[in-house]
C-alpha cells in the first residue's frame, strides 16, 4: 500500500494488502505452508544469517501472518509487529526478550489472571522477579526500579477491575528511569479505543482472541514496537551487543529502530516457537476489517446497559468505567475514545444461587469466560475464574458472590435488556 497518513478505518481494511500478482486476487491468500524453496544454497545462507529479508519456515514467518502484521503495525504507528499463538505467548515473548535470570520487571496489582500467574510463577522460576507496585502510579513504581530493571508493565485497561492506569505519567517515568514501557492494550481494541504509544508505550501487546478476531473463531496476540526505545544504553546487550545465536551480529546496528521486533522474532519465535497458524491469521485479518465498526457498537450497547443496570432494583451496583462513580473515569475518559471499553461489571441483590439462575436464565448472553465476542458474554467469576479462591481471597480481589463481567456483542442492544428483564425475575 502505498504510504500515505490513512485514518483507522482506512487502514483497517487496506494495510498489509497486496494484490496477488498472477491471479490478481482481492483477498489475502491462505498459504497452508510449513517451509519455502530457496532459490538457491546461497539464497538460503543470506537468509539464515538475516542479510537478505525473506521466508524460511512458517514458526519464523508465513505471507497471510505477514498481512495480518503489516496491518497491525499500521493502525497502532508502530515500526513493526509479531503475531503469535496467543496473548499469552506475546506476554512471555515480550518479557524473555527483555529480561534474564537477575533481572526484574515492575507492575501493577491490576492484571489479568494468566498474566498474574505467568509473571508471579514461571517468570519467578525462570529468575526473573516480578516486582507487584502496592498503586498503578508513576510513584509507586518509581520506588520499585532498580539497575536490573528491563520493562515496566501495565494494562491499558485492567483485566476485570476496568482500573486505567496514568499511561501519560507512567511513560514520562519509563523515559527518565530509560526503562521500557509495555502495556497490554487488549482491552484498547488493536489501538482503536486507546493508543499507548500516544502516551509514552515503547512496546504494547494485545490478545488478538478478542476484538482483533472479534467472533470468538481463534486465539492469537500480538507485540508491537514502537521504534522509540534507544537501546544502547549498555541494558540490552541481547539486543545491541554481540547476538550469540547470529554469529556476532548486532540486532540494533542491522535493523535500527526495528531492533526489538526482529530480536522477538528471529530468536524469541524460533527459540520458543509459539507461531501462528496462517488460517488463524486470516481470520485475524478478516476480524480487523470491522473493528471498528462492532466496536463502537459494543461500546454503545455497553452504555445502554450499563445504564438500564444502575436503574435496576435487583441491581446493587454497577462497576462501569464509564460513569463517574468508577475511580479510573477519568483516566477513561482520557485515554479510550468513547471513554470506556466494552466491558463492566454488575453485582446483584441476591445470593449465590440467585445470581446462578440469573446467568442460566439468559437466553442470548452466553455464560463463558470471554471478552470480546460477537455475542454477548456473562461472566460469573465466584463459580469459575475465582472458584479456588477462599471467601477472604475473593473479598480482597473483589469478588463477591454475585460479582458478573459483561462483555456486549453485537446483537441490538433493546434485545439484550429485554433478555436481561426476563432473566432478573428469577432473582429472589
Ligand atoms: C485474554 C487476555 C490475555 C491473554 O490472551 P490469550 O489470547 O487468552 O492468551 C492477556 N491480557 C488480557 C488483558 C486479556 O484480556
Amino acid at each position: 500500500m502505498e504510504q500515505k497518513n490513512y485514518r483507522y478505518e482506512t487502514l483497517q481494511v487496506h494495510a498489509g494488502l497486496t494484490p496477488d500478482e498472477p491471479t490478481g486476487a482481492r483477498g489475502v491468500a491462505i498459504y497452508p505452508t510449513a517451509a519455502y524453496r530457496f532459490r538457491s544454497c546461497d539464497h538460503a545462507a543470506r537468509l539464515f544469517e538475516l542479510s537478505e529479508t525473506g521466508n524460511i519456515y512458517t514458526r519464523l514467518q508465513n505471507p497471510t501472518t505477514s498481512a495480518f502484521e503489516q496491518r497491525i503495525a499500521a493502525l497502532y504507528g508502530g515500526v513493526g509487529a509479531l503475531a503469535v499463538s496467543s496473548g499469552m505467548s506475546a506476554i512471555l515473548l515480550t518479557v524473555l526478550s527483555l529480561a534474564s535470570a537477575g533481572d526484574n520487571i515492575v507492575t501493577s496489582p491490576h492484571l489479568y489472571g494468566g498474566t498474574y500467574n505467568q509473571f508471579r510463577i514461571t517468570l519467578r522460576n525462570l529468575g526473573i522477579d516480578c516486582r507487584i507496585a502496592p498503586a498503578e502510579t508513576p510513584e509507586a513504581f518509581g520506588q520499585l526500579i532498580d539497575g536490573r530493571t528491563r520493562a515496566l508493565y501495565v494494562e491499558s485497561m485492567g483485566n476485570p477491575t476496568c482500573a486505567v492506569p496514568d499511561l501519560e505519567g507512567l511513560g514520562t517515568l519509563a523515559r527518565r528511569r530509560d526503562v521500557p514501557f509495555v502495556v497490554d492494550n487488549t482491552f484498547g481494541a488493536a489501538g482503536y479505543l486507546c493508543n499507548p504509544f500516544r502516551w509514552g508505550a515503547n512496546i504494547v501487546v494485545d490478545s488478538a482472541t478478542k476484538w482483533i478476531n472479534g467472533h470468538g473463531t481463534a486465539m492469537g496476540g500480538v507485540i508491537v514496537d514502537g521504534g522509540n526505545y534507544d537501546w544502547s544504553n549498555g541494558k540490552f546487550p541481547q539486543i545491541d551487543g554481540p547476538s550469540e545465536g547470529y554469529h556476532g551480529l548486532n540486532l540494533h546496528q542491522a535493523f535500527g529502530r526495528a531492533a526489538f521486533i526482529v530480536k522477538c522474532r528471529v530468536d524469541g519465535l524460533r527459540d520458543l516457537g509459539c507461531c501462528p497458524s496462517p488460517f488463524d491469521s486470516y481470520l485475524m485479518l478478516l476480524g480487523l476489517e470491522t473493528l471498528s465498526l462492532r466496536v463502537r457498537h459494543e461500546v454503545e450497547s455497553t452504555w445502554k446497559l450499563a445504564e438500564y443496570c444502575r436503574s435496576h432494583p435487583k441491581v446493587e451496583r454497577v462497576s462501569f468505567v464509564g460513569f463517574d462513580s468508577h475511580p479510573s473515569c477519568a483516566n477513561a475518559r482520557k485515554y479510550y475514545r468513547f471513554g470506556s471499553s466494552a466491558v463492566f461489571a454488575i453485582e446483584l441483590r441476591g445470593t449465590l444461587e440467585s445470581t446462578v439462575r440469573f446467568v442460566e436464565s439468559l437466553h442470548l448472553a452466553a455464560n463463558m469466560t470471554m471478552i470480546g465476542d460477537s455475542i454477548t458474554v456473562v461472566t460469573h467469576p465466584a463459580s469459575t475464574t475465582h472458584k479456588q479462591l477462599g471467601e477472604a481471597d475473593l473479598a480482597a480481589a473483589g469478588i463477591t458472590p454475585t460479582l458478573l463481567r459483561i462483555s456486549p456483542g453485537l446483537e441490538d442492544p433493546d434485545d439484550l435488556i429485554e433478555d436481561f428483564e426476563q432473566a432478573f425475575t428469577h432473582v429472589g
